[in-house]
């Protein structure tokens, strides 16, 4: 049995940080490509390691364990913190946008 710490984070893995990562970005980040300044180790998001609590989230480098980033959500504020993330790519899928016909001008059937 795992008792509840106050206090305590959770550490997991980078999904378990999904939610906030969503939160922050308004898309899935767990499979964004995140390069850490200290070790040059690239990874998925997913695959950092991430202490989780209610407040908020850390990412940590799972190469050499130096923090790539800090999100917290306190009293309706949200906090981002860069630590040792260089860069962040992910790809972007097309959108599947509406299709928008030519600007046509509606005819004005005027009926007298
Ligand atoms: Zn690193």
């Amino acid at each position: 049995m795992d008792a509840a710490h106050p206090g305590h984070r959770t550490r997991v893995d980078g999904n378990a940080a999904g939610g906030f990562l969503l939160d922050l970005f308004g898309r899935d980040m767990t499979g964004a490509q995140a390069a850490c300044a200290h070790c040059d180790h690239e990874a998925a998001l997913a695959d950092a390691v991430a202490e989780v609590d209610d407040a908020g989230a850390i990412l940590l480098c799972r190469g050499c364990g130096h923090t790539l980033l800090t999100y917290l959500r306190v009293d309706g504020r949200r906090t981002l913190s860069i630590g040792g993330l260089t860069r962040l790519r992910w790809a972007v899928e097309e959108a599947q946008a509406p299709e928008v016909g030519p600007a046509g001008i509606e005819p004005t059937t005027s009926t007298v």
